[in-house]
């Protein structure tokens, strides 16, 4: 089986769909794309072309090496290539005849977790419509550069009377979702060293599932500080990339929990080895997720395959309409968990009837190109 030909789809979600001269194809979401995306799958698909697409990790290690001067460590590069490498995945899957998380070792699991990011809002009101759905796990969003306490929104640090407001709606969400939710707090890396101890110290009684990116994700000994300041669990990870990114991370033990994006960091098989890195360290896998209904499903195949999972993010609980972009028999979602089916590949095809209507309004171009 050879590659002939790759793809790309942008409606509102980025897609990767990879051809092959036996008329299989397999698709795949990457996230956070950002500007240039297509291009960057295009200039790598040269060197894809003619490769036998089951062979992963060569060719996802291929395009990585030949892009070493052009951001083959991370960033856009990385994400458009975790794209290819998820679609690579399915067309493994479909050729085998099997689940990908099969390929990937097998499964620890039938159900995937999910996690509900609430960003901001109502606590009382979104936990009930988390809780109805089934979910056991959430998380809310703290930092707001505007807060009116702020000296300013650059400087980094809490002054006392945001720290007073802070802890407040820690305690409102908690009591709000009550003892038993798991409870993630963001702080999206906007406190300094200090500030990050203060807030952990400070929220310490409210059993967190885990305080994310107390401070930003560029220095791991400032991280390290952090977490040794509490006993608040900390994680840390959706803006590294590869095993390369997580190494100094673990090493220092500088995070409690870790939650690579999956398809943005590296993939399915990256991210496998990630978190059988910190498997080692026995720190759980908690994927950060911001991606489409295509991605959450891919996701789950790598959650499925690892010990140390511990609950996958998801963004599009008050998206309406998001389970459409699927074709499946079953739902995406049940009871707060993705499960698994036993169609190979990644389990489901895109409706791409619907998926044309989420195309931006001046691409009236094919859906594929
Ligand atoms: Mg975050």
């Amino acid at each position: 089986m050879k590659i002939t030909d790759i793809k790309t789809c942008s409606a509102r979600f980025g897609y990767v769909r990879v051809y092959t001269d036996e008329g299989l194809y397999g698709t795949g979401e990457l996230s956070h794309q950002g500007a240039g995306w297509r291009l960057i799958v295009d200039s790598m698909k040269g060197l894809l072309l003619g490769e036998d697409p089951r062979d992963v990790d060569m060719c996802f290690e291929k395009v990585r090496r030949a892009f070493i001067f052009r951001g083959g460590m991370s960033g856009h590069t990385i994400s458009a290539l975790s794209g290819i490498e998820i679609a690579l995945w399915d067309l493994a899957g479909k050729a085998a005849g099997v689940p990908v998380y099969r390929l990937l070792g097998g499964k620890f699991r039938d159900r995937v977790r999910l996690y509900v990011d609430c960003a901001r809002g109502n606590y009382a009101e979104t936990t009930q419509r988390v809780r109805e759905a089934g979910f056991t796990a959430m998380k809310f969003d703290l930092d707001d550069a505007n807060r009116p306490e702020k000296m300013d929104r650059w400087n980094w640090t809490v002054h006392p009377a945001e720290l007073e407001v802070i802890v407040a709606e820690a305690h409102e969400i908690r009591e709000a979702v009550g003892p038993h939710m798991d409870l993630g707090i963001d702080l999206h890396g906007r406190y300094d060293v200090v500030a990050g101890q203060k807030i952990a110290i400070a929220v310490e009684a409210l059993d967190l599932m885990w305080l994310e990116e107390p401070v930003p994700p560029e220095n791991i000994d400032a991280l390290a500080q952090v977490k040794a300041a509490s006993g608040t669990p900390i994680c840390v990870g959706e803006n590294l990339y590869l095993r390369y990114g997580f190494r100094e991370l673990l090493e220092k033990q500088a995070a409690d929990i870790i939650m690579p994006d999956i398809s943005k960091c590296g993939g399915l098989s990256e991210c496998r080895k990630i978190a059988n890195m910190a498997e080692i360290y026995y720190v759980p896998f908690a994927p950060h997720n911001n991606s489409g209904p295509l991605s959450t499903l891919a996701d789950a195949h790598t959650c499925a395959s690892v010990p140390n999972f511990l609950a996958l993010e998801y963004h599009r609980f008050r998206d309406e309409g998001m389970e459409n972009i699927l074709m499946k028999d079953e739902p995406l979602i049940e009871q707060g968990h993705v499960v698994l089916n036993q169609k190979p590949g990644l389990g489901a095809e895109l409706d791409e009837d619907y998926v044309r209507t989420m195309m931006p309004a001046e691409d009236d171009g094919e859906l594929w190109r």
